[in-house]
Parts: C-alpha cells; structure tokens; sequence
C-alpha cells in the first residue's frame, strides 16, 4: 500500500488529467485503455518521460528505466527495461521495439506505449503475458526522434533534418553528406543494441498496413528468408496487414531493419501502421502475442571456455545456412529462432577453435545445445560486421533500373579464410569488429592478414581504429592479400578494420570491387598461442582454385565460392520500381 500512496501524490504533482486517467483505468481494468490520436493530442515528450518513469515506480519488480542517449537538442531518449528482475541480465531472449524514429508519426510513439501498459498490465493477470516476461527481456523505446516530436509541427527528421531511419551503418548509401550514425540518436540506438543480444524486433511507422522485413539494400533475399516470411506471416495473421520483402515495397539504405539483422543478427521489422481507428489495437494484440512466441522456438543455450567456464561473446551459425547470430556476452547465452527441421549448430569464438553439433533438431519449442570452446590461437579473425556501405554510385531508383547482380553477403568476410567472402563493391567498404574480447596487437611480424577471397587486381585501402566512430588510420593499400604492422603506424592495438574498395569496375556487377574473404588477427597467434598450439589445422587453400582445401565446409547456394560464384537465388524476384513512386516513397513513407 505504501507504494500505491507514493505513487497517487506523484501523479497529482506531476502528471496532466490525461495521464493519470489513462494510468488509472489501466489498473482498474487491467489493459490499455487510450486509442490512437494525431500529433495534436498525442502526449509530449516530457509527458512521455513522466510517464516512462511512472510505470518503473509503479512495476518495480518488471520494470527499470534505461537511459538509452541524447537528441541533438539534447533530449533525453529513454527506454523501459520489461523482464522479470529488470536489473539482471538473464540467459533469456532479448526483444526490442522501438517507435517515433521519425517524429511526426505519433502513432508509432503511442503504439510503443499501449505494448508497455498492455506488457505490464498483463503480468500475472494474462498467462501468456507473464510467460513473455518471465523468459524475455523487452526493451521498449517509445520515442527515439524526440526532438522531431517536439517540433511544431513534428517533423520526419531530427533537429540535424536526418532522416533517422537512412542513418544506420548497414547497406548505408551516399545519400548526403552525412556518414552513418553521423546523429547522436541513432548511435544511441546502435550503443543500447550492441550492449545487448536482440533476437527478435519490431519498429514502428506509420502510416500504411505492411509488416515489412529484411532486405531493404538490396533485391537479393536473406538467408533466413523462410523464417522471415514465417515471422511476418504470423504477425499478419488474418488482418488485412500484408507481409512484404522490404525491396519490394520501396529500396532503402542505412534503415534499422537492415543494420539489425546484418551486423547483430536481430530479426527486426517495420511495422507500417493504419490511421486512427480503434480497431488498431485489436489487431496488433494477438499479432504481438504471434511475434513474440517466436523467441521460444529453436537452438537456445551458453557457450562458455572450456577451461576456466567463463562466458564467452561468441558467434552463433547453422546449417542449412541462416545469418549469424551472438551471444550475450555477459552470460554467453545464445537464442537462436529457427523453423522446424533438423540443423547443424556451430558456435566460435575468437581465439577459440569452432565446435560444431550435428543432427539438432527443431520442433516448435527450444533445443537445448551448449558449448564448451577450446583455445586456438589461429581462429583469431573477424568477429561481427561492424558497418556495410554500399559503393557510391547507388541509388535506390537507379538500382532498380540498371539491375545489381551483387548477390553476396557482408557477413561472409567474417571468421579466417574459407573461400566464402563478400564482394564489397566498387567504392563500398565494410567495417569488420574483431571483437571486445582480443585486441589486436602490435607484434613481431605483421598484426594484421586481410585475406582476398580471389586474388584479382581489384584493389583495396584498409583503415584501422580501436573505437567505432574512429578515428581510423590509414594502414594499407593494394590487391590481393594485404598484411598490416601496427609497429609501422605507431599503434599499440586496434579493434576495427576498415577495407574500402579502390577498383574500377562496375558497381552492379557479379562479384563486383574487392573480394574480402577474412580479417585474421595475427599478433595474438604470436602473443598468447594455447599450449601446443600449432597452425596445422588451420583450413588449407588449394593455390589453383582458390577454394577450402576441405570437404568439411558447408555446400550452400547463397554463398560466394571460387571459381564456382552463382547469381541464382530462388524465390527472388527483382521487381524494378518506378522511379516516380520510389522517389514518392522515400520521401513519405517508413
Ligand atoms: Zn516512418
């Protein structure tokens, strides 16, 4: 009762009529009560605030506030943490749902609201409800543009007028002179992200009726593209909402979706909504219930060093093939959502030798597999892709009139050297993280291998940096097999590297710019080799055909082998758009 007291005189004090009869009939009836309302009535930010940090009073034991940054006005952008013991990190799958990325589209912001009020309202109430936040960590973010929000009238940009939603660093395009995660915005939203372990997410919009997933960069479809489709089939279910491909609605770069799935291995959506109707809500409820059982299906379990049982950060992949998903570095568990069947799981971790079980099988709940990873000293490579741009001469509607062929996958240039790369692309480049866990070090010898998938003459620049944001050093320039020395740059240890492509070839072309099969850390094979430990069993090349000297690598048919490169995916249709509707679309819709 004490906190009943506390928590009416704050309400008196700090919050509008409007809120507090929303709060109340929340608890009295135990669901969201407010409908959706245009920017004119929809709650400001600082009511939004109030109200974020009235639900972690009021829900203490599921619910904590996270700070997750600052607009460029310097507003804050905040989050609430929903889980069972919200102050720990658990072995659970982690959802994020975010909306007013663009912030005149307050539906979105009200949306995230009524999912907060609906989450905590349910909890021991609802069943399912509390079973969501018994095993899930949610993380939702109402409103991540609030200085657009908070302009009269709210604008699709932030005070910087960046579109927000064009601001992350994955199958980013030149489309202006801002870099990716130039704003403090979307970098608030990447730091938070890359903290945690996303599996699954939901990004609010407004105003159409599509749940809209991966890709949007490009029109080759992912590789978990049955599972997507399976994803977005259930949030659909029988609602006139339709499912769509994201490059077949309208091409876009640098979007959440995109960078969510290729650098984190997040499933994430956007979520286009209708207008106004009260009805809204009664299809997004069970359409959240659909989207959210999803996080108790497939491979879940911990990786851990085999020796000394510490967690590890490590990487998580299957056949048949999906793209890699991350542990949770702090308990080194791993979610791994899957279609039933039966999978090949490999887990590795830098400096560690791959492990991979056999034969697991999935069947509409979680399989338990764990790991226990030995060191080896010559698995120290390229952890996560950091960041991905695509080469200059893209845009959107051009793509989509000349036509790419570019069919390869950033995450491919992960791991050592295998004969799976990814193209970068004349004038693209990629970032490539090799993780929190093993520095790259000046050594004796070089300190650093970027491995060329084939050898051509297409040329390549490599950048180094130990932050993110950089700065980056320039640290190499040719073709081929490039070696870094940190001795020679006067670094004593570097995380990020950066290759940009320098050859003169067409962008949309098949295999088009440099090949980039690994970035192999070489300095902690010198520094910290395990006992024993030799290079004997490191993957051999064959020097003729350039391809794994090994009949243990994975067949697949999405993947960029030497000599044997196929542009063939099945299921995908390039649907060239009009220019006039693409331009119509960038500039009003998601
Ligand atoms: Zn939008």
């Amino acid at each position: 009762m004490g906190a009943m007291k506390r928590f009416r005189i704050t309400f008196g004090r700090l919050l509008p009529p409007w809120v507090v009869l929303i709060f109340i009939a929340m608890v009295l009836t135990g669901g969201p009560r407010y409908s959706h309302a245009s920017c004119s009535t929809a709650p400001s930010h600082e009511e939004i605030e109030m109200l974020l940090r009235q639900y972690a009073q009021s829900y203490p034991e599921i619910a904590v506030l996270v700070e997750v940054g600052e607009s460029v006005s310097s507003r804050a952008i905040t989050g609430l943490r929903v889980s069972a013991q919200p102050d720990e990190e658990e072995a659970e799958p982690e959802i994020r749902i975010i909306g007013g990325i663009h912030g005149n589209e307050c539906q979105s912001v009200e949306e995230v609201l009524l999912i907060i009020e609906w989450l905590l309202a349910g909890y021991q109430t609802d069943a399912q409800l509390t079973s969501f936040i018994d095993g899930v960590e949610f993380l939702l973010i109402p409103l991540v543009n609030p200085d657009g929000f908070s302009s009269s009238p709210p604008t699709r940009t932030n005070a910087n007028y960046v579109d927000l939603n064009r601001n992350f660093g994955f199958g980013w395009s030149q489309q202006s002179v801002f870099e990716p995660f130039s704003e403090p915005e979307s970098r608030a939203i990447r730091d938070v992200s890359q903290a945690g372990a996303f599996n699954l997410g939901l990004s609010y919009h407004t105003e159409s009726i599509y749940v809209n997933g991966p890709w949007n960069y490009t029109p080759f479809h992912p590789r978990d593209d049955a599972l997507i489709d399976a994803i977005g089939d259930s949030y659909k279910a029988d609602s006139e909402y339709e499912v769509v491909f994201g490059w077949d609605w309208y091409q876009i770069s640098g979007d959440v979706n995109d960078w969510s799935l290729g650098t984190q291995g997040t499933f994430d959506w956007t979520i286009e909504l209708t207008d106004g109707d009260d009805a809204v809500w009664e299809v997004h409820e069970p359409a959240l219930r659909a989207f959210i059982s999803w996080a108790f299906v497939g491979v879940s379990g911990a990786v851990i060093d085999a020796q000394t049982g510490l967690p590890l950060h490590a990487m998580i992949t299957v056949e048949p093939e999906g793209e890699p998903v991350f542990t949770d570095a702090t308990k080194g568990d791993y979610h791994r959502i899957l279609l039933n069947g039966t999978y090949e799981v490999t887990a590795w971790a830098p400096g560690y030798r791959p492990l991979t079980v056999e034969n697991v099988t999935v069947a509409e709940s979680v399989t338990t597999v764990d790991f226990a990873l030995t060191r080896k000293a010559a698995y120290t490579a390229g952890f996560q892709v950091n960041e991905m741009t695509l080469p200059r001469d893209i845009s959107n509607s051009y793509v989509a009139l000349v036509g790419y062929d570019n069919d390869s996958i950033a995450s491919d240039a992960l791991g050592v050297h295998d004969g799976y790369w990814y193209s970068i692309g004349a004038g693209g480049d990629i970032t490539i993280d090799m993780g929190a866990a093993i520095a790259v070090e000046d050594a004796p010898g070089p300190d650093l291998l970027v491995a060329s998938g084939t050898r051509s003459n297409d040329s390549a620049r490599v950048w180094v940096a130990d932050h993110q944001d950089g700065p980056f050093v320039e640290a190499a320039v040719g073709s081929g097999d490039l070696y870094v020395d940190l001795s020679d740059l006067n670094l004593a240890a570097v995380r990020y590297v950066k290759v940009v492509d320098e050859s003169d070839v067409a962008f949309n072309e098949a295999g088009s710019g440099y090949d980039l099969d690994a970035v192999e850390n070489l300095s902690w094979r010198v520094l910290a080799p395990p006992d024993g430990d030799t290079e004997s069993d490191f993957p051999d090349y064959d020097s003729d055909t350039m391809l794994p000297d090994t009949d243990t690598q994975p067949d697949s048919d999405n993947r960029n082998v030497a000599a044997t490169q196929s542009h063939a995916v099945s299921g995908c249709t390039m649907t060239p758009q009009h220019p006039a509707f693409t331009l119509f679309s960038l500039l009003f819709a998601n």
